[in-house]
């Protein structure tokens, strides 16, 4: 009996990473999985490919995603990569359950990747299943398009499919396989595998690739005496910079902030144990994993650069010059602060930057911490009140009247004239909905009764946050009691 053919996408395949050669990965096929289904299809991001969603929706497409048959075109691989986890070196790590199939030439986005992540073993799968259960892959699914319609630089979520076959984790759960898109999934530890085996070499490729297609401006810099790979790791510097930036002042806690879940592009990726605050407590830790608290909230941008000085290490050998190294990361320390300001600022309404603003800025964080206060429900309210409404809804939700009261003169002083329009801008800013981990756990409850139309509730409220979704007022609402109790760990 032939084979049935392979899917056409539609699409020209890309030879990038694949290009690299076989010291960076091992070629392999996705392990198929059982009566695969679609859970949820991301018809926007599809169309922003230049993919027919219904081909992705046809028996053909789903067997694809689920990896049960290889695109026509495509080169399935998992590559290899090392990494510092918890703060301790882990030595190989790798795609243990992520198969990439490669790039398509995207109408109006460059070349993109993609990848199957729950795929089946790969060599890199250690004591892992190669699978990925059906829970996580809606939570990566969702957050990856939620941080992008928040306008946060991340992996994007194409599909995902299940299947009835079970997977073991703390229950019996069953499996999913999820398409994550992005221009490359390279992490700070691919740099940290070669260059941890003086595979210098394999290293300088790696980089050049990386450079070449990616961050071409520092072949033609000043900065650095020329030196392309200090002003790369700059570049990365600043990059990783602002993606802090803008986590912090969302609420976004990652979780696994380990080298090899750092994005060289600066991209948010691998969405584990993540979680969106809901009260404002700033050492607020979400990975129930991580008993020391090292990935807290609060520690998110010092975390960042340990990671980057990781990644310094690792291209020394490329630099060549230690003071040009630390020199390239002290960007970081700059760009940092000054995009967590932008940001803040923005959330407060204010355009222009003045003096006292950082004390402003304080003193808001403070009196939310205090009291213990609902973070995205504070800005939304307050963004409501600037835009013409009542102070009493952002009152009601401090315990603390007199110092709240003395917090709003000081505010209301520091708008500008215009207060509208500095509303309508707030209002663009301080998203309505956000992904808490209570919506999540609701809609994959639902979807786990065989129903995924949570999932695409979900995915159509976070694709645009900042917009009155009026069917959905209470998922804009404060979280549930219980919410408080869901564990979420790196069990995924
Ligand atoms: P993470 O903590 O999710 O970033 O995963 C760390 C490493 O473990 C990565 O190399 C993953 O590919 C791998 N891994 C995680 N879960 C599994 C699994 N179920 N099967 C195989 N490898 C896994
Ligand atoms: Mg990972
Ligand atoms: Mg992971």
């Amino acid at each position: 009996v032939a084979a049935p053919a392979a899917l056409d996408l539609g699409r020209p395949w890309r030879d990038g990473f694949a290009a690299l050669g076989p010291a960076f990965f091992t070629d392999l096929r996705p392990t198929p999985l059982p009566s695969p289904h679609l859970v949820s299809l991301n018809g926007d991001l599809a169309a922003q490919l230049g993919l027919d969603p219904a081909l992705l929706a046809d028996p053909s497409g789903i067997a694809a995603f689920t990896g049960n048959a290889v695109p026509e075109g495509a080169r399935p691989l998992a590559s290899v990569y090392s990494g510092h986890q918890f703060g301790v070196w882990a030595g190989q790590l790798g795609d243990g359950r992520a198969i990439l199939l490669g790039g398509i030439e995207t109408p109006a986005h460059g070349v993109q990747e993609l990848q199957l992540k729950g795929a089946g073993r790969t060599p890199y799968s250690r004591m892992g299943d190669g699978r990925a259960v059906l829970r996580s892959s809606i939570r990566e699914y969702l957050c990856s398009e939620a941080m992008h319609g928040l306008g946060i630089p991340t992996t994007r979520a194409l599909v995902v499919t299940g299947s009835p076959q079970p997977v073991r984790r703390e229950e019996v759960e069953t499996a999913a396989v999820v398409t994550r898109v992005a221009p490359s999934f390279v992490r700070f530890g691919h740099f940290e595998h070669f260059s941890s085996r003086e595979q210098l070499g394999e290293l300088a490729r790696l980089a050049d690739y990386v450079i070449d297609t990616f961050y071409p401006e520092c072949r033609a810099t000043d900065r650095f005496a020329g030196n392309a790979y200090a002003a790369f790791l700059e570049q990365v510097s600043e990059r990783t910079a602002a993606m802090a930036a803008h986590w912090q002042a969302v609420g976004f806690c990652h979780g696994v902030m380990n080298t090899d879940n750092m994005s060289i592009l600066g991209l948010t990726v691998d969405y584990g144990p993540f979680q969106f605050l809901d009260a404002f407590v700033p050492n607020h830790v979400c990975n129930h994993s991580d008993e020391n608290g090292r990935y807290a909230y609060n520690r998110q941008p010092n975390v960042a650069y340990w990671n980057l000085f990781c990644l310094g290490q690792a291209l020394l050998p490329l630099i060549g010059d230690q003071e040009l190294a630390l020199a390239a990361l002290e960007s970081y320390k700059a760009v940092f602060p000054r995009e967590l300001e932008t940001r803040m600022r923005a959330k407060l309404g204010l355009a222009d930057a003045r003096e006292g603003d950082r004390e402003l800025l304080e003193a808001t964080l403070q009196l939310l911490a205090a009291d213990r206060v609902d973070y995205p429900i504070f800005w939304r309210r307050l963004s409501h009140f600037v835009a013409g409404g009542d102070a009493a809804p952002v009152r009601d939700l401090f315990l603390d009247r007199p110092g709240f009261d003395a917090w709003l003169a000081t505010y209301e002083a520091r708008l500008p004239a215009d207060r509208a329009a500095a509303g309508v801008a707030m209002l663009r800013t301080n998203p309505k909905y956000v992904l808490r981990n209570h919506l999540c756990e609701l809609a994959i409850r639902q979807a786990k009764l065989g129903d995924f139309s949570g999932v695409d509730d979900l995915l159509a409220l976070v694709q645009s946050p900042f917009d009155e979704h009026p069917a959905h007022e209470a998922k804009a609402g404060f979280p549930p009691d219980w919410a408080t109790h869901i564990e979420i760990s790196c069990s995924s």
